[in-house]
């Protein structure tokens, strides 16, 4: 396709961000299976039924510019869920890895945010008053989605930066003061059903029977 003005970028921004979007519903099932929290693996769950109706407004989009619906692979978008991939292959405590998965996510979510904003100030431009209200709704959803992430993560650093601690106490043989708070983080299990309630990663001593895994 030939890029000889602005619309012609729009349409293959928003054939980037379909494709994106089409990436994202396959991995957030699998990082909400992964993310130890509730909370987390909750606010996963969530963003995909968003995520979905992103599809069907992108669909909009699509109509109101008058090109049927299509994609293009969004290489930036498969780099970085390639990255959260890792991130889920790592042996690390819990509380860490959920650590790892909204870094992961968060940087999913600001990319999104950036493409929704170009395109809804191109759509600004280019008379497409529909499209630029409907690229507005996602691009608040993604920005609520950022927001939340970060919430989740100000109880759950604290978890993680105590496994992370302890860990190398127990390399290290050394008592520090604070260790005296909270037991050892476990590592985590290879799957599972049962998450840590917000409750126990808050009061952040939960006792080792509820903090230990079937699989
Ligand atoms: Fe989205
Ligand atoms: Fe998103």
């Amino acid at each position: 396709m030939s890029m000889d003005n602005l619309r012609d970028l729009f349409v293959e921004q928003l054939r980037d961000v379909y494709d994106a979007e089409h990436r994202i519903t396959k991995a957030l099932p699998k990082m909400a299976r992964e993310a130890s929290s509730e909370d987390l693996a909750s606010a996963f769950e969530e963003h995909l039924a968003q995520t979905q109706e992103h599809i069907m407004r992108l669909e909009r989009v699509f109509r109101l510019v008058g090109e049927p619906p299509s994609k293009k692979t969004c290489k930036a978008t498969v780099g970085l869920l390639e990255e959260g991939e890792e991130i889920m292959k790592e042996d690390a405590p819990e509380s860490v890895l959920d650590a790892g998965l909204i870094a992961a996510a968060q940087k999913v979510e600001h990319y999104e945010m950036a493409t929704y904003g170009c395109l809804r100030d191109w759509a600004q431009l280019l008379g497409l008053s529909q499209a630029v209200d409907v690229l507005q709704e996602t691009l608040d959803e993604e920005g609520e989605t950022d927001k939340k992430l970060t919430d989740i993560a100000q109880s759950l650093n604290v978890e993680a930066l105590r496994g992370e601690s302890e860990e190398d106490e127990d390399e290290e043989a050394v008592e520090t003061p604070r260790a005296e708070h909270g037991a050892h983080a476990p590592h985590r299990p290879v799957s599972g059903v049962s998450k840590r309630s917000s409750a126990s990663s808050m009061s952040g001593a939960a006792k080792p029977s509820e903090r230990s895994r079937t699989r």
